[in-house]
């Protein structure tokens, strides 16, 4: 790096709060060390060179493309991004070569028009238009014109008739099946997939922007239909952004972070056919947050569709279905009636109502219904939704006293009595399987439940108190978990016909999952969260710099150097063979005497030694140690070093947590039920609670952290099988404010999400590319007869330069042209025959 010298503009690191502060050197000390700036607030300060960043000299006034900053580094990029963000509504998004980098508004922008319009009538006033069919590059950052590069990617690769029919560009329709550009630009052996993977932390805005994603889609595929495609694409595109509101009726709440948090990863793949139509689409979903249906902190709330049924008055109650007890438990005044609407504090948390933009509790209810509906669900069996969701409610009502003998039992036998009826079950069978627990002969026989025999009650062991409320908890958590899962199964076999052949359709997917987590106190759940960012971590510098990487390396081309922190051994402690964490959880979950302590040793005697897994430092209270909680030994908890930072857990009820079991008594009592949902929901080989999945396969197959691992095997085996593009959400600041940048914020996300690492490299390599026979193919023919007979790379070399493209600008290698990233709409414009 050239020596700095008195002038120089610089952005000097003042501290958390305030970040970097532009200024110019005025000294430069002679320790060579130190130096002296002024500072535009009008402060001198001298501090060392290593808090001091290069700036841009010129008018710096925020550029589309962070890779187009001369200086180049987090001060220069965070600056850009804060420029943009307060200049215009657009500039809430700029791009990293083709990453999109999209930072919350928190306020309705006219960039979407429409925003709010929820017939796609609407969708002909949208500027999804000014997006189709363009290069990136050639109009401002959009999640519009990734979603439409995506979609176009999608109908050029792997279509080698798409590829020979080169529709002119001219032709509307044309743009939308995929320029000539993208059909020649990509490579031959491109996978039929795309994947666009949104990340960030919680409130970032990846849920709003995967929505619109579906939104222009949604648009295309009408488009499309209008021009004479199938009916039924145009319909799936629609009905797919209609039941979002259903999904997050019932897998979002209210945080602290979000009004209207996922509390679920999911993935959604639309099939798409060679003339881009949609065939049919499937979501999957991951790690549903069970525990908030029964426990949630203050300023947060139990999920959405609690307070909307709340504030429903259906069925209308002449048309109650017979038998139904819904009406018993129609509109409760008050949420602070129910225990598990009630926070840590003991008051349920005011909801202004309802998530936002979506018209209150009352108005989202009547939304919900009428997907449930729309999506062919029975009116019987939406009557046993509800019903089973006020079921859980007063379930949750039920509170324990002790017997003379310190054993449990239910003291408010009216609230058990209300639960009995809404869940329609043996009042017997849930009072006993809410107090003791039936022990299994050896042989695996049950004792029958309700056996009166002196011989038989033996095997009943009555619980404490403690251990009957957490059956109670569980019960919920298992019940709430089948319902979101069954309803994503509704959702699924609305979204796709039976009849339609998918095996051999490419699709796109859209992934919208849980940022990296950090609390105060962090359990299993953040540690399977955090594994999964790691793993898409991996995913994303996989794509970018190992790719890249090989590419030079095979093409001849000395790599621009650019440091990459590679992941995989923090990968392997936590999920590979021998002694990581997750086998050593399996170990010590099938181990009857094992207990979470000699788990917890256990994973720090086999780590002493690794970089990656250490003991908590003495003092440590836990998270990011502001916790009043009490000092952790290395009994307790352990921290894990992650790519964006070092995370202790506390490992407090993990075995259990991980056995993921509800009494089979419990199991039984609701298989028994005459509740036509539970029924389904508790029989032999339903689906599982907390991932989603089915039960049975494989023998880890029944602890949580294994299902989870096996299932984010499955889903990282798709990404990788795709070209996958990336949105890094950022969130502004905490509050939730419209037009606040909170600096410190937005630079630790810029730097957990990769993005200045991602800048360096795209900055300072070639990171667009054409191949040779792309260039002759479309070039050749329209050069005098001497230059046909050119090798290919001469050829190129002597196009490029004809073309005026600078030395720098562009490198040969030996099957293709690479160019700078700053290129990218000069390539693109070329290839579109347009240059
Ligand atoms: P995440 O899924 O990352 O937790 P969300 O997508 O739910 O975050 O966004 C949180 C909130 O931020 C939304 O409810 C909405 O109010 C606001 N928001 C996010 N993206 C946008 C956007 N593009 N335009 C307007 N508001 C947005
Ligand atoms: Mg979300």
């Amino acid at each position: 790096m050239a020596e700095w010298q008195k002038g120089d503009a610089a952005w000097c690191y003042i501290n958390d709060d305030v970040t970097y502060e532009a200024g110019k050197i005025v000294e430069l000390g002679e320790d060579d060390r130190s130096v002296t700036l002024k500072l535009a607030s009008g402060k001198t300060l001298t501090t060392e060179r290593a808090n001091v960043l290069r700036a841009n000299k010129d008018k710096q006034d925020g550029v589309e493309d962070n890779t187009f900053l001369r200086e180049l580094n987090e001060a220069t990029i965070l600056h850009n991004v804060g420029v943009r963000y307060a200049k215009s509504e657009g500039g809430i998004y700029s791009t990293t070569g083709h990453i999109l980098i999209a930072v919350n508004p928190f306020r309705q922008l006219k960039i979407y028009e429409e925003a709010q319009a929820r017939a796609l009538d609407a969708a002909r006033a949208l500027p999804i238009k000014r997006y189709l069919g363009k290069p990136i590059g050639s109009e401002p950052p959009h999640i519009y014109a990734i979603a439409d590069r995506m979609y176009r990617l999608l109908l050029s690769s792997g279509d080698s008739q798409a590829r020979s029919r080169r529709p002119s560009p001219r032709s509307p329709r044309a743009r939308h099946r995929g320029g000539p550009l993208l059909l020649r630009c990509r490579d031959r052996s491109a996978p039929r997939a795309q994947a666009i993977i949104v990340s960030g932390p919680s409130g970032a805005g990846k849920t709003e922007t995967c929505k619109l994603v579906l939104k222009h889609l949604a648009y295309v595929t009408k488009h499309l239909s209008e021009a004479g495609m199938s009916k039924s694409s145009m319909e799936l595109g629609a009905l797919l952004v209609m039941t979002n509101p259903l999904l997050e009726a019932f897998g979002n709440a209210e945080t602290n972070l979000n009004r209207n948090s996922s509390r679920f990863g999911k993935f959604t793949q639309i099939h798409v056919s060679k003339k881009g139509a949609i065939l049919g689409a499937s979501i999957q979903t991951y790690l549903l947050e069970a525990t908030r249906v029964v426990v949630h902190a203050e300023r947060n709330c139990n999920y959405h569709i609690f307070y909307q049924a709340r504030r429903s008055r259906w069925p209308a109650a002449p048309r109650a279905p017979e038998g139904s007890h819904y009406r018993a438990t129609r509109r409760p005044s008050d949420a602070n009636k129910y225990a598990y609407l009630r926070n840590a504090t003991g008051k349920a948390t005011a909801r202004p109502g309802g998530r936002v933009g979506g018209g209150g509790d009352a108005a989202e209810f009547k939304d919900s219904l009428s997907v449930l509906q729309k999506i062919g669900v029975s009116e019987k069996l939406i009557a046993s939704l509800w019903e089973t969701l006020s079921g859980l409610l007063a379930l949750g009502n039920i509170t324990y006293g002790e017997t003379v003998n310190g054993d449990a039992c239910i003291q408010n036998t009216k609230a058990l009595g209300t639960a009995c009826k809404l869940l329609q079950c043996h009042d017997a069978l849930l009072q006993q399987g809410l107090t003791s627990r039936t022990l299994k002969l050896k042989g695996g026989e049950m004792q029958a439940p309700l056996r009166r025999s002196r011989r038989a009650r033996r095997w009943h062991v009555p619980l404490k108190q403690e251990e009957a409320e957490s059956a109670r908890d569980a019960l919920a958590k298992a019940v709430y978990g089948k319902l979101f899962s069954w309803i994503v199964t509704q959702i699924n076999t609305a979204l796709i016909d039976k009849d339609t052949k998918l095996d051999d359709t490419g699709f796109l997917g859209i992934l919208d999952i849980y940022g990296f987590e950090n609390f105060e106190r962090n359990s299993l759940e953040q540690l399977l969260i955090n594994f999964t960012n790691e793993q898409l971590h991996q995913h994303f510098a996989i794509a970018l710099f190992k790719t890249e990487q090989e590419i030079y390396k095979s093409e001849g081309i000395v790599w621009p150097g650019v440091e990459w922190e590679d992941n995989t051994a923090c990968l392997e402690a936590i999920s590979g063979k021998g002694g990581s964490i997750f086998n050593l959880l399996t170990e010590h979950s099938r181990l009857p005497k094992s207990s979470d302590a000699s788990m917890t040793e256990g994973l720090l005697n086999e780590h002493r030694k690794s970089k990656h897994i250490s003991p908590p430092k003495m003092g440590s209270k836990g998270g990011r140690g502001t916790g009043a909680g009490t000092k952790l030994t290395g009994k307790e908890a352990f921290v894990i070093a992650h790519f964006a930072g070092s995370v202790m857990y506390q490992t407090a009820g993990w075995l259990k947590k991980n056995t993921d079991s509800l009494h089979e008594d419990l199991s039984l009592c609701m298989s028994s039920s005459s509740a036509p949902i539970l029924k389904d929901l508790f029989s032999v080989g339903s689906i599982n609670a907390f991932t989603g999945g089915s039960k049975g396969g494989g023998k880890r197959a029944g602890f949580v952290a294994d299902k989870y691992q096996k299932q984010l095997d499955d889903l990282m085996r798709t990404l990788r099988a795709t070209s996958s593009h990336f949105v890094r959400c950022i969130k502004p600041n905490h509050e939730q404010a419209p037009n606040k940048f909170n600096k410190w914020l937005v630079l630790d996300q810029l730097r957990n999400s990769g993005m200045v690492d991602a800048v360096r490299l795209l900055s300072s390599g070639y990171s667009v590319r054409i191949p040779f026979t792309t260039l002759e193919e479309s070039f050749k023919p329209l050069c005098p007869d001497k230059f046909k007979a050119l090798s290919a790379p001469t050829f190129a070399t002597c196009l490029l330069t004809a073309l005026d493209l600078g030395r720098t600008d562009f490198l040969v290698g030996l099957t293709k042209a690479f160019f700078k990233s700053t290129k990218l709409a000069f390539v693109d414009a070329l290839m579109d025959g347009t240059k």
